[in-house]
């Protein structure tokens, strides 16, 4: 027996921190800390952002429940204003599990306010819900897990390995501020680790991920008067066209007996430079999300076939790799797996489309999952919502399987 601690009382003390986790929720849904690349939006970010991100905004609202609580945290930024926090609790003692749960602190732009029913940034709190951009993805899970954090800390005597909160910038679009920085100044010390990053109630396990590639297609034409359409090339057309070809375009690959197979996703357009003038260029941004038997540049080299084969003359067209990331998994058997499964026996073992911290943690060596509170419905759309009991409940069971994981020697 690894732990002698009565996991029902533990759920019972997450409970009444439910006026803690709706109110730090609300606070840091409050602070905007949208995320976008600067390319996709010149001049003005979305939501009034003045720059991507600005997770600091969150980190110090967090510094100060810490120091409240007496835990101590380390700040660390690779760009000024966009901060990342790391608070442990716990013996720490060699040869036992370490836990880090990482959530992130950036959210996804509102997108068109008409779809929404309430005003994205003044999130509330109505019938056991709440409401605003964040709550669900990631800052609810977020507050939920500072939660966990305050219920282990009042047992850190009962903890000899090491279970680690991380607040960290930067996730929906991934500059290198966030994840990959920590990983890089090695601040990352786990053997497990834990996304809640993945809605689906707590009921599923996320173990492996689809790789991603971000691709930028350009069509390049002829500028000319647009009362002379006939005198140019129309990069729009030409992009329209190529737009058409690539619905009915299937990736080659072979299907992953978890993953599945690709999807593409055509996230963003933009080209022309006036009514009155002919279009000189188009560009799209494409998500590719992509499977094991796939690669990036395999990917990209397909696509540009696609565009190849656009008929139109004097249009040509660029494809390039913006960013990617490889696609991984961890084993359903490891033992952060059948911890979790202790505490949320419905949950069944899944894979996703992905684009979490999970990733980068595995290609480190960690053994990461997603596993989260709340319903993915609403997942980076309008009208975000989570219920609290979802908040509450994952914070006992978390703190629950910290206090278990982190009493376990590895192997
Ligand atoms: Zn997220």
């Amino acid at each position: 027996m690894s732990s002698q601690h009565d996991a029902s009382e533990i759920l019972k003390s997450a409970l009444e921190l439910r006026d803690f986790i709706v109110d730090l929720t609300l606070r840091i849904c409050r602070a905007r800390t949208v995320n976008y690349f600067e390319h996709d939006y010149p001049g003005e970010g979305p939501d009034g952002m003045t720059s991507p991100g600005q997770e600091g905004k969150v980190v110090r609202i967090l510094q100060q429940e810490l120091a409240h609580a007496g835990i101590p945290c380390s700040v660390h930024a690779k760009v000024a204003g966009r901060e990342n926090l790391l608070a442990g609790v716990g013996r720490g003692e060699s040869g036992y599990r370490r836990l880090v749960v990482l959530l992130h602190t950036d959210v996804v732009p509102a997108g068109p306010l008409d779809a929404w029913r309430f005003s994205p940034f003044e999130p509330f709190e109505k019938d056991g819900m709440l409401y605003g951009r964040g709550v669900l993805d990631d800052k609810g899970p977020l507050a939920a897990s500072l939660a966990a954090l305050l219920l282990l800390k009042r047992r850190e005597k009962d903890i000899p390995g090491r279970f680690t909160f991380a607040a960290v910038g930067d996730e929906e679009v991934g500059v290198g501020a966030g994840i990959d920085y920590l990983l890089e100044q090695k601040l990352i010390d786990c053997t497990d680790a834990v996304v809640p990053d993945i809605a689906g109630d707590m009921k599923e396990i996320n173990v492996a991920e689809k790789g991603r590639v971000i691709l930028r297609v350009t069509s390049h034409g002829k500028q000319a008067h647009a009362m002379n359409p006939s005198k140019g090339v129309n990069a729009i057309h030409a992009m329209a066209r190529f737009l058409m070809l690539l619905e009915h375009t299937e990736l080659r690959h072979s299907n992953h007996p978890i993953l599945g197979g690709p999807t593409i996703n055509t996230g963003l357009i933009r080209g022309g430079a006036a009514p009155n003038a002919v279009a000189a260029a188009c560009e799209t941004t494409l998500d590719i999300r992509y499977v094991p038997s796939q690669t990036p540049q395999g990917i990209r080299d397909e696509i540009a076939a696609v565009a190849e084969t656009v008929q139109m003359p004097g249009a040509r067209f660029d494809v390039e790799i913006v960013q990617s990331s490889k696609p991984c998994e961890v084993s359903p058997e490891a033992p952060l797996v059948k911890r979790i499964l202790r505490h949320a026996p419905d949950a069944k073992i899944v894979g996703s489309g992905g684009g979490t911290f999970a990733n980068p943690l595995v290609q480190a060596g960690i053994e990461a999952v997603g596993w989260a509170p709340g319903n993915e419905a609403t997942y980076h759309e309008p009208n975000e919502e989570i219920e609290i009991a979802q908040l509450t409940t994952f914070a006992g069971r978390l703190a629950n399987l910290a206090l278990e994981l982190c009493s376990e020697k590895v192997d």
